[in-house]
């Protein structure tokens, strides 16, 4: 095959590299132009200074050059009808006439078009009057869904989650003009995981692309502000390939039927912005070209020759189906501090030619040797993997060797597909604790009396006297009986025993606890082994502990009960798995190694002389981190696929509460982990109120 094809980009993002890029692989392609281009297009293609916009000046360069195929990327090019010229012309052209191009830039066409050939989208009505729009949108459920409907720079879709968010969007999109004078249509609010299908369409031809996820927001943990995308990955777990034949069918095959039957068939890549909804896999948008990221991960997958495949759909010809390769791609975007508010564009930026994966420029531009941002979004490093960790692993070690200032990236590309999932300690505390409270109402029509417990605080440490409170109110709340015994700081121990033997004595009295830590002149040994075993619903009672540790029944200590609950809720089956315990306290590190080696778990106990932790924890199925120290634990200490439990209570720099590890970072590779707050701390209290209840049953079943 003769490489005398020249072909010519019109565009210069990120989304016109990776054309570009796969158009440099096609053994028929001599020579590729782009225009505008950028900075790191200019390594592949000769840069044209014409706007993508310029359609005469684009049409003289085309006729010129003798380009044979012109392949449109953004979208200002496609609404000034570039593929219409271009047709009139005589020149072969990839993208969508003006006509067809209403899929994206009217919402109304594309939601009349949905509804007439039944193509899955949300519920919607379409106005042009202010007050009409208002009142259909305050009679119904909020969130409402309010789409300006033309072309709005990615800014004319608003979630009004109330009354008021909705009566500012509908005046600024109906009343100021700020949009120019146009129709909005208002939407059913959907939910579930979105994700891109992208196809090259040619008529009722429908040559399907891999799956795509974007990530909308400016930062991690998808929040701030909406940009126009900070990543993108394929090979997403959650759609089946049931999802996927459903949506190529339904949606894409049966959009494409439409438009021909509309008379204004496609010809060039459509792509459906999709959500799988508990209802199934509904449109939330089309788009009538190139997604940008999703571009940029898609295309280096493409094993067939992309030349053959836009020269197929311009010409109105059948071509073969693609073939990708079976791999994932990951990429995270560059983009400038203050993206995608105003940020300062004439950053140097260093390091990029040692990166060894593919580097998308988005906006960059040349100053001599030195290479300068000129974007907010401002390149992209996409790598391939073996599966989704595997190519994360590799982009972000890439992202290392960049240096540069003034520019940001997410670190949580992908956490749909992979992140650790919270473990939800305050969920699952409440469902225990409400379970707890029909149990105690059965249980108190059964023996005539509640269970009861009773705390006892010395002195006024104003953390102690949270705890308390809040373990008193929650057994009344329960429906228990709870009594709080407040003494002196100054309390001598014996006056303290002498109480716990009356406790004791109670027979209307199940539990006693006594708040840690205790003043200095009072022994907690002492004390601890002064209440009867039988009400030491702490389970820190010697006898306990030796039952324990023997394997015998006994009241098992709640901090250590409410982890193992938090890891059975992760669903892992602890047979032969090897758990890492750090920290050998008597209250957590010891007794969560000895219930965590009773499920069958090989145990290693890590402690402050414990030599290169990091390559004990890093053997963990299951991490235990007990120490109270922040940081502890960082993500690259963490095996991939752990389940990681954070009990650590401590306070950082800002004053704010954390756990000893770091959550961000090991939540990249665990596959579960508690938060800090809301994770073990929830689960100590309900524990309590379970042993408390256990105490009493076990008390009034006593032959
Ligand atoms: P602790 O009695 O102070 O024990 C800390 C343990 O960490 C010790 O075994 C210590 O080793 C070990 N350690 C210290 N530095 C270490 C290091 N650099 N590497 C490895 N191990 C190290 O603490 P604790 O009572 O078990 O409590 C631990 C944390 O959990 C605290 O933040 C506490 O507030 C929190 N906590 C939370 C709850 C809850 O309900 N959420 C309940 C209890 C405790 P050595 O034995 O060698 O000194």
């Amino acid at each position: 095959m003769t490489a005398d094809k020249k072909v010519l980009v019109v565009g210069g993002g990120g989304r016109c590299h990776a054309i570009v890029d796969a158009l440099s692989r096609s053994p028929q392609v001599a020579r590729i132009y782009c225009a505008p281009g950028n900075a790191g297009i200019g390594a592949q293609a000769e840069n044209v200074p014409l706007k993508d916009t310029d359609v005469q000046g684009l049409l003289a360069f085309a006729r010129e050059q003798g380009i044979d195929l012109t392949v449109v990327g953004p979208e200002a090019a496609l609404s000034v009808g570039i593929v219409d010229a271009f047709r009139a012309a005589g020149l072969k052209i990839f993208g969508h006439t003006q006509a067809a191009t209403r899929i994206e830039s009217s919402k109304e066409f594309a939601k009349i078009l949905m509804d007439k050939y039944r193509i899955p989208t949300a519920g919607y009505r379409s106005f042009d009057d202010f007050q009409a729009a208002l009142d259909y949108v305050s009679a119904r459920p909020f969130p409402a869904v309010l789409k300006y409907d033309g072309l709005a720079a990615g800014k004319g879709v608003v979630i009004a989650a109330d009354a008021a968010e909705a009566e500012a969007a509908l005046r600024s999109m109906l009343l100021d003009g700020s949009f120019g004078k146009g129709r909005v249509v208002v939407e059913d609010f959907l939910t579930g995981p979105e994700f891109s299908f992208l196809a090259f369409v040619d008529g009722e031809r429908v040559y399907p692309m891999p799956l795509a996820q974007d990530h909308k927001r400016a930062f991690d943990g998808d929040r701030g502000p909406n940009t126009g995308g900070m990543g993108a990955y394929t090979g997403l777990p959650f759609i089946t390939e049931e999802d996927r034949q459903f949506a190529l069918k339904h949606i894409l095959e049966a959009t494409a039927r439409a438009m021909c039957a509309e008379g204004c068939p496609l010809s060039g890549v459509l792509y459906g912005g999709l959500m799988k909804t508990p209802d199934g896999i509904k449109v939330i948008e089309f788009i009538a070209r190139f997604g940008d990221p999703e571009t940029e991960v898609v295309l280096p997958l493409l094993q067939s020759d992309i030349y053959d495949i836009f020269e197929a759909v311009a010409s109105g010809r059948a071509a073969a189906q693609p073939c990708w390769r079976d791999a994932v791609t990951l990429g995270v975007v560059l983009a400038s501090k203050g993206y995608p508010g105003s940020y300062p564009k004439g950053a140097e930026i260093r390091g990029t030619e040692s990166v060894t994966a593919k580097l998308y420029h988005m906006g960059t531009k040349r100053d001599g040797d030195r290479l300068l941002s000129s974007g907010g979004r401002v390149m992209m490093v996409v790598a391939e993997g073996a599966d989704i960790r595997d190519a994360r692993e590799k982009v972000y070690a890439e992202l290392e060797k960049i240096s540069c200032e003034a520019l940001f990236y997410r670190r949580d590309i992908a956490h749909w597909a992979l992140d650790g999932r919270l473990l939800d300690g305050k969920a699952l505390s409440a469902s225990i604790q409400e379970g707890l409270r029909e149990r105690i109402a059965g249980l108190e029509a059964k023996y005539g009396r509640k269970p009861s417990l009773a705390v006892i605080i010395v002195g006024s440490n104003p953390a102690s006297q949270v705890y308390v409170r809040n373990k008193v109110r929650t057994a009344t709340r329960l429906g228990m009986d709870s009594r709080l015994i407040t003494m002196a700081e100054d309390a001598p121990e014996e006056v303290l025993l002498r109480m716990i033997g009356d406790l004791n004595r109670d027979p209307s009295l199940d539990g006693i606890l006594v708040q840690l830590p205790l003043p200095k002149q009072i022994c907690e040994e002492h004390v601890i082994d002064a209440i009867a075993r039988e009400k030491d619903v702490d389970g820190f009672h010697i006898l306990n502990v030796g039952d324990l540790w023997l394997g015998r029944p006994c009241i098992v200590p709640c901090t250590p009960k409410g982890i193992l609950r938090l890891i059975d809720e992760s669903g892992l089956d602890l047979n032969g798995k090897h758990a890492v315990v750090v920290g050998r306290s008597n209250i957590v590190g010891k007794p969560v190694a000895k219930l965590l080696l009773d499920r069958n778990a090989t145990v290693s106990i890590a402690h402050s002389r414990t030599k290169d932790l990091k390559s004990l924890t890093l053997q963990a199925d299951v991490l235990v981190v007990a120490v109270g120290r922040e940081n502890v634990v960082t993500g690259d200490m963490v095996k991939p696929g752990a389940v990681v439990i954070d009990v650590g209570m401590n306070r950082n720099a800002e004053g704010r509460l954390c756990g000893d590890v770091d959550f961000v970072g090991a939540r990249l590779r665990a596959s579960w982990i508690t938060p800090v707050p809301g994770g073990v701390g929830p689960m100590t209290i309900a524990m309590l109120m379970e042993n408390t209840v256990e105490c009493f049953i076990a008390r009034m079943e006593r032959p």
